[in-house]
């Protein structure tokens, strides 16, 4: 059945061997996925190389029009890739296909950059000399993908990779490969040429590593998952001296100021929190809030999760699915236990929920402090960790007391203050008095612990580019 095979060069394909994916609502297995070994990679590797000129030189109105078909067909059948990503990861169906959809937006805003790939001119040192800067795709891209957004961690990478003239090889997470492969049954369906997208799922995420890090064709690596796997790909990619682009793990703060639409707040953090069962790297894990609305914002945050219903994300008026299996499941509990031991409290949840699956109920703990392991650690999970500042505090200090740099969000009434505290988060991204954002047009990326490149707008296309500066003498 193809839906369980790898795609190399336009064909499916399958290793021989087989791993098993698993219904985290359940725990029972869901499907068998072809396990492919380091000579499937080099082969998806040969698809890619031989691929990419015919690729890069497709003119770009041409490529902007298969990547639109790609992301059309990827609309087209949101519902049933979302019920696939439901199946094996776990979240709502309307979570999932809004995924999907959103998904296809990103190659679609990638696609119509296709068409503004600019390069520069420079002044030269004499009236005879030119400076060019020539945008040149970085060659065939490696693509390693996560778990917890399967459809649109792979749109974001391909995008861009794409519209710069790349062509691509991707892995996708173990625990969710059976999206990933519908997904790249849309592009083949919609006529992107074979070998263009590569798609090898496999259980040993550390051969994949290896074989395109030895590949001297492989000119960048794109990984989005946690920092200890981002280390390790920094620690190989030195050899070949490989380009490489980290969106790592986070540990978000939320800073709410008493001048702050309380009530907004805590709609917007219980959104961005219980989205995904708190599975997500922009998940709020430390949320400042001042002593003057503490009571306010805590007791709106808990009624936002109380109204959550948590199930199988099939299940019609689901609104929390599970976490992706048991592992996750006792990191939630070994944060939330140690935390109420040093003295936090549980407002609302704080115990696994009965039954199998990996479930977890929405959590607000209030009297959080920063020595507990969940202001030290991502969760990863739907725990909301609420901490109180006062006047005199320097909130933004605490906010910035962490290894990871990827987003902070802040809450207040006052432009002053919503631009001094801006300034002063060391954060890749800062969302003032709102949610979660990853639009194709925002330069999604961290800094820090939580890695480096930007995913989204010009400036992520651009990680896909070399620029060939080139100095021309006439007249000679
Ligand atoms: P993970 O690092 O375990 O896995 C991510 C990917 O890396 C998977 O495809 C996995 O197979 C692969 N992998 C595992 N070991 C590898 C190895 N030795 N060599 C090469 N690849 C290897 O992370 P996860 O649990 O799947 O995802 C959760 C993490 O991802 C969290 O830390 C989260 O914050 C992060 N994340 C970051 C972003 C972002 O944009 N910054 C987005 C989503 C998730």
């Amino acid at each position: 059945m193809q839906a369980r095979k790898a795609l190399i060069g336009g064909e499916w394909v399958t290793s021989g061997e087989t791993f098993t994916v698993t219904d985290p609502a359940t725990l029972e297995p869901l499907a068998e996925v072809t396990d492919c070994g380091r000579d499937l990679v080099a082969r998806a590797l040969d698809a890619a190389a031989e691929a990419l000129p015919r690729w890069r030189d497709t003119p770009a109105a041409e490529r902007a029009d298969l990547m639109r078909a790609a992301a059309g067909a990827l609309r087209d059948r949101a519902e049933a890739i979302g019920a696939i990503m439901t199946a094996e990861q776990g979240k709502p169906l309307a979570e999932a296909v809004g995924e999907v959809r959103s998904g296809a937006d990103h190659l679609l805003w990638a696609a119509e950059e296709t068409r503004r790939l600019y390069g520069e001119t420079v002044p030269g040192l004499t009236e005879g000399h030119r400076i060019w800067l020539l945008p040149e795709p970085v060659g065939v891209v490696a693509g390693i993908t996560p778990w917890n957004f399967p459809v649109s961690m792979i749109t974001r990478k391909l995008g861009p990779a794409l519209a710069a003239g790349c062509t691509v090889v991707l892995k996708p997470a173990e625990p969710t490969p059976l999206s990933a492969v519908a997904t790249a049954e849309a592009f083949t369906a919609a006529g992107l040429p074979p070998g263009v997208f590569n798609l090898v799922p496999t259980s040993r995420p550390a051969e994949f590593a290896a074989e395109v890090m030895a590949d001297p064709r492989v000119g960048k690596i794109s990984f989005t998952g946690s920092t200890a796997v981002g280390r390790n790909l920094i620690r190989q990619s030195a050899d070949d001296v490989k380009r490489l682009s980290l969106e790592l793990g986070g540990h978000a703060p939320v800073l709410v100021y008493p001048d702050a639409d309380v009530p907004a707040a805590a709609a917007a953090v219980a959104r961005g929190k219980f989205l995904n069962a708190g599975q997500a790297c922009t998940s709020p894990n430390r949320i400042f809030v001042h002593r003057d609305v503490v009571d306010e914002f805590t007791a709106a945050l808990a009624g936002h999760a109380e109204a959550i219903t948590v199930g199988a994300g099939a299940e019609p008026g689901v609104t929390m699915g599970p976490l992706i299996g048991d592992a996750a499941l006792a990191k939630v509990e070994r944060h939330v236990e140690d935390a109420l031991a040093r003295g936090a409290k549980a407002v609302t949840g704080g115990r696994r929920l009965p039954g199998r699956g990996a479930f977890y109920p929405p959590t607000v703990l209030s009297g959080v402090t920063g020595d507990m392991l969940i202001c030290r650690e991502e969760t990863f999970g739907p725990v909301a960790p609420v901490l109180t500042f006062g006047d005199g505090d320097d909130v933004v200090a605490r906010a910035n007391d962490t290894p990871y740099g990827l987003v902070a969000y802040l809450w207040t009434g006052g432009l002053n203050r919503a631009l001094r505290v801006t300034e002063a988060l060391r954060f890749g991204m800062v969302t003032v008095n709102g949610g979660p954002v990853a639009p194709p047009q925002g330069p999604f990326g961290g800094v820090k612990n939580s890695g480096y490149g930007r995913e989204g707008g010009h400036h992520g296309v651009a990680d896909y580019l070399e620029y060939k500066y080139v100095s021309v003498g006439l007249d000679q």
